[in-house]
């Protein structure tokens, strides 16, 4: 890792780092009316592959043993049938443009991490959360647009509870040397229903509850996740777009 590299590891953990893991105190993103949903996903676009389409879960398997994924498909989206486990893509995936709707129960139960918690995670463990946060305090890096535990969103974009709404993510996965050293750290940004809501972060290391563990060398390429998290949260529209390298793109000005 070269000098400015390791500034910039070393920079995203001061900036997750200025205040704990899940400071409730901290303070709570502005919240920003997005708009209503769409009545209908809108079609992606030409070059996209489509993940979910409302019809079946053939590019899904369940993530603890690869097996049929098991969660229910109907009325054009899956839903999570909490106990059956996160499922993840048969397919690998490292830098993408990633589109994802989902829509958190519309009967409110429960309440802070407890109502409508799930969560897409990149690369199996760089976790974006999904959270009914309309007029739900919890911890701002674990509402709904926080990269889990490190980041919480720029506002608050929510829509309420049941209504759909949309990630746009760009992630640029990490890079590794040979020696299985970390060469480029992880960036996320990601648009809330249209809204800005991480802005191009720089991810600590994987994504975890009241820790923030260390880069662990991985594979180019790995499915994209989506938790259960016993919640019947849906998903629908889910399409990718895979991003060529951007190795041209230094971090930091040298
Ligand atoms: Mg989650």
């Amino acid at each position: 890792m070269d000098l400015s590299l390791t500034l910039l590891a070393a920079a995203a953990l001061l900036v997750a780092g200025q205040f704990p893991i899940h400071d409730e105190n901290r303070p709570q993103p502005r919240v920003v009316d997005p708009g209503p949903a769409a009545e209908r996903p809108a079609p992606p676009p030409s070059d996209a592959l489509v993940l979910f389409d409302g019809g079946d879960l053939a590019k899904w398997r369940t993530k603890k043993d690869g097996s049929p994924a098991k969660w229910k498909v109907a009325g054009g989206a899956m839903e999570v049938v909490a106990g059956t486990g996160d499922i993840e893509t048969a397919q690998g995936f490292g830098d993408c443009q990633l589109h994802v709707e989902w829509a958190t129960p519309a009967v409110v139960a429960g309440e802070g991490q407890h109502r409508g918690n799930s969560g897409v995670f990149l690369m199996g463990q760089y976790e974006v959360q999904v959270l009914d946060s309309f007029g739900n305090k919890t911890y701002p890096d674990g509402q709904a647009g926080a990269l889990f535990g490190q980041y919480p969103p720029l506002v608050n974009a929510s829509r309420g509870p049941g209504q759909w709404q949309v990630y746009d993510i760009v992630f640029r996965a990490p890079r590794f040397d040979g020696a299985g050293k970390l060469a480029r750290p992880a960036r996320v940004t990601l648009l809330h229903n249209g809204v800005l809501a991480q802005d191009n972060r720089v991810l600590t290391g994987p994504t975890a509850f009241q820790k923030r563990p260390p880069y662990a060398a991985h594979a180019a390429k790995l499915p994209i996740g989506l938790q259960d998290h016993d919640y019947p949260v849906r998903y629908r529209n889910i399409w990718i777009r895979e991003l060529p390298d951007d190795e041209d793109a230094l971090p930091l000005s040298q």
